[in-house]
């Protein structure tokens, strides 16, 4: 029976010794002995007692079998949940029980913390530590490794995502199998992807750069993934020679280029570096090339969507920039009170249609109402604007507007002037409390290592070009930003941190 995202992405590789994860010690996994796991892993779940449709939440270590873990709950129609390692029990509590997930799978040294929200909802609590051992392996020994994969369609569910909470609580987006299918098979052809590339893959696979941009794309072109527990500069230095491609978070390119091991030599091979997440700073593109000779290419997306626009793999990748819809997907810049569709050029909220947008938020029938349209537009809560030549240019989120005495102020446009500030590394601009103004606008700097950014003079460069309600009140420097696994901006923590400095 059919099963149209096992069948695309995993059962076409039945039984093959290609090469699908090179891993860091330098064993190599082929595609028939993950499917081999993942159908013993698929035994167990149905031993556990998740049926089709259930969910599972999986907060563990990248490794190997991880991944096999994915592949088992397509192979078996559950729904795979996967969580953020970094997240508490408390947070691992709301996800739970917000997904009602029939089973946890967690690390060994996790089973004490979370046996209570085990108890409180009923759901089985099982380990994988991050070498693959506990107790979930050892069910799976001398299982059968082929499983009769359970029949699904396009319009079933794959996956839960939780959104990555940068803008308030953590949403569970509901994914559907044909949403999966649909991303990658478009992204794959916009890339070039082939069975011969090899994927540096550091990422997490919690999230869905790691685990739907990067892992689907190379499950569906067939190719090997260098799969890494985590980035490490050392080892991406060490096998970037034998590599193609990398996916990153802007954060990886920008610790790469710290590095003066980093040449155009050890890149040599590689034909493509793709960036998203988070903004990639114009001046990491430009650094980029300098160094390389590679123009990173920048691509958007998120968890309720997977990905939107892309820069052209063949065309010009512009820095600053996320490019153009992919094909099949529809987007358009809108007035946020209106909703009608604004002229080019005009700064407005990002809004996608197409066959990767998501059935809706878990539980959540009236968020869903609130950013999902009914004519299928979703609204991403990203402020856009397109320019001339048609390349979306991302201005920031709608939650982190600024209004200051009833003014729109875009914290782009004033954190691309800091920017460029001599001794200024990076910027946040954020508005906090201010009781003339409603808000006031606040700019972060991050300084250069070794230079000592002056305030005063930044101050009044950028004032040259701004409209005084867009001056910052204040400019305030701090040794870094704050950042997700991710590489994101906590704007929200900022604004926290900051809140009483105009009470
Ligand atoms: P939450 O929705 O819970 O607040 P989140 O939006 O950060 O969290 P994700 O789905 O992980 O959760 O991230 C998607 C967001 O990441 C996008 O809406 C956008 O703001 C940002 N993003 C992704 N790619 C880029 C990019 N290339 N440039 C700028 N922003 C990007
Ligand atoms: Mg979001």
């Amino acid at each position: 029976m059919a099963n149209p995202l096992y069948d695309t992405f995993f059962g076409r590789h039945q039984g093959k010794e290609t090469p699908f994860l090179e891993l860091v010690d330098g064993a190599t996994i082929n595609h028939k002995a993950y499917l081999e796991l993942a159908a013993q892993y698929a035994h167990v779940l149905t031993h556990l007692g998740v049926q089709p449709g259930e969910r599972i939440a999986v907060q563990i270590a990248k490794s190997p079998q991880a991944l096999a873990i994915y592949a088992a709950c397509v192979q078996a129609g559950i729904v795979f949940l996967p969580l953020n390692t970094a997240y508490t029990a408390d947070e691992v509590s709301y996800f739970v029980q917000n997904s009602g997930a029939r089973v946890i799978l967690c690390d060994g040294r996790r089973y004490d913390a979370l046996t209570p929200i085990a108890q409180t909802t009923g759901a089985v609590l099982e380990t994988m530590n991050s070498d693959g051992s506990g107790s979930f392996a050892s069910r799976a020994e001398g299982m059968p490794t082929t499983f009769e994969t359970v029949a699904r369609s396009e319009d079933d569910l794959a996956a839960f995502l939780y959104t990555s909470g940068t803008t308030g609580r953590s949403k569970g987006a509901m994914l559907t199998q044909g949403n999966l299918l649909s991303n990658s098979k478009v992204l794959t052809s916009e890339w070039a992807f082939t069975s011969k590339d090899v994927l540096l893959h550091a990422l997490p696979i919690f999230h869905t750069h790691g685990l739907f941009v990067a892992t689907n794309i190379s499950l569906f072109a067939g190719c090997k993934m260098v799969f890494m527990p985590k980035f490490d500069l050392d080892v991406v230095l060490d096998r970037m020679p034998t590599a193609t491609v990398m996916m990153g978070v802007p954060t990886f390119y920008t610790r790469l280029l710290e590095d003066p091991r980093f040449t155009k030599n050890v890149a040599q091979n590689m034909r493509l570096f793709i960036s998203g997440s988070a903004p990639l700073l114009a001046e990491t593109h430009v650094q980029f090339e300098k160094r390389t000779g590679h123009r990173i290419l920048e691509r958007y997306g998120m968890t309720e969507t997977n990905m939107n626009t892309s820069n052209p793999y063949a065309g010009e990748r512009r820095a600053g920039t996320v490019g153009f819809p992919l094909p099949g997907v529809e987007l358009k810049i809108t007035d946020s009170k209106t909703g009608a569709t604004l002229p080019q050029g005009e700064i407005g909220q990002i809004e996608v249609r197409g066959p990767n947008v998501f059935k809706g938020y878990w539980q959540m029938p009236e968020k869903t109402a609130e950013e999902l349209r009914e004519n299928g537009f979703f609204i991403t809560g990203d402020l856009g604007q397109i320019d001339q030549d048609g390349y979306l240019h991302i201005v920031g989120r709608n939650k982190d507007l600024i209004i200051s005495g009833g003014y729109n102020i875009y914290p782009k446009e004033i954190e691309l002037l800091l920017d460029r500030e001599a001794g200024v590394l990076e910027s946040a601009v954020i508005g906090v409390p201010h009781p003339d103004f409603g808000e006031t606008v606040v700019g972060i700097l991050v300084a250069e290592p070794g230079a000592e950014p002056d305030l005063d003079a930044i101050k009044q460069n950028i004032s040259a070009s701004l409209a005084r309600f867009k001056h910052p009140q204040k400019l305030i420097v701090l040794p870094e930003l704050p950042r997700n696994t991710m590489g994101k901006v906590q704007k929200k923590a900022l604004r926290a941190q900051f809140q009483d400095l105009f009470a």
